[in-house]
């Protein structure tokens, strides 16, 4: 199984992986935990290359096409080989991503980008993905304190533009909302240990479903 966990900055996605990984580790299944862009030598490379760029940097068309270079790396090379050894995959980031800030947040249609993963990725979706959803201005606030200590991420947050995230965060929300059997809407805005409970429950009660 392939699940995703997507969500604004500051919402706990890294956190909600490492604990879905270990517990799903201890009922005894298989676990591969990765992320996106990045999850491979040449991913993390066009991570920091796209990261490394002040805000709009990139024109949204280049920044589509680096961040699916990455994700064609890491589903040739680590997501299909794990799936086909019978691993469950759990990935900080995903297609979702995709769709929320290069799509939504800058302007390319859904049409384009999901012909390019068709395309490029191939026909590989998501069994489930965890949308972790809380307010712009707490996950804000939670990723800068994270990200004083984090030079390559900085630069992103510099001429930080509220209204962006906002729309970030209510692509992820639609997401949701249309494909409501592929999705589990999370609230984020508890403690983190709330958050992961929650995650991990929306996992066991979908997986064996
Ligand atoms: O959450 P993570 O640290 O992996 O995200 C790194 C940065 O990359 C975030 O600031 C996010 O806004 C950005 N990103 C993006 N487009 C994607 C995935 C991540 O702009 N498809």
């Amino acid at each position: 199984a392939l699940i995703a966990v997507e969500g604004i900055d500051g919402s706990g996605k890294s956190g909600v992986v490492r604990h879905l990984a270990a517990h799903l580790r201890s009922l005894g299944a298989d676990v591969l935990a990765t992320r996106e862009p990045g999850g491979t030598p040449e991913g993390e490379s066009l991570r920091a290359l796209v990261l490394a760029g002040k805000d709009e940097t990139w024109e949204p068309a280049s920044e589509l096409l680096l961040m699916t270079a990455a994700r064609v790396q890491h589903v040739r090379r680590v997501i299909e080989p794990a799936l086909a050894r019978g691993q469950i995959v759990v990935t900080d980031r995903f297609v979702g991503s995709t769709l929320a800030y290069q799509g939504k947040g800058r302007g390319l249609s859904t049409g384009f980008i999901l012909d390019l993963h068709r395309q490029a990725v191939g026909d590989l979706w998501p069994d489930l993905t965890l949308i972790l959803d809380l307010d712009v201005a707490t996950g804000l606030g939670r990723s800068r304190h994270r990200l004083s200590t984090d030079a390559i991420d900085e630069g992103r947050f510099e001429g930080l533009d509220l209204g962006f995230h906002q729309s970030i965060r209510s692509a992820f929300r639609d997401q949701a909302l249309e494909a409501p059997a592929r999705h589990a809407l999370i609230d984020a805005s508890g403690t983190p240990e709330e958050v992961q409970a929650a995650a991990l429950a929306a996992v066991l009660g979908r997986l064996s479903a």
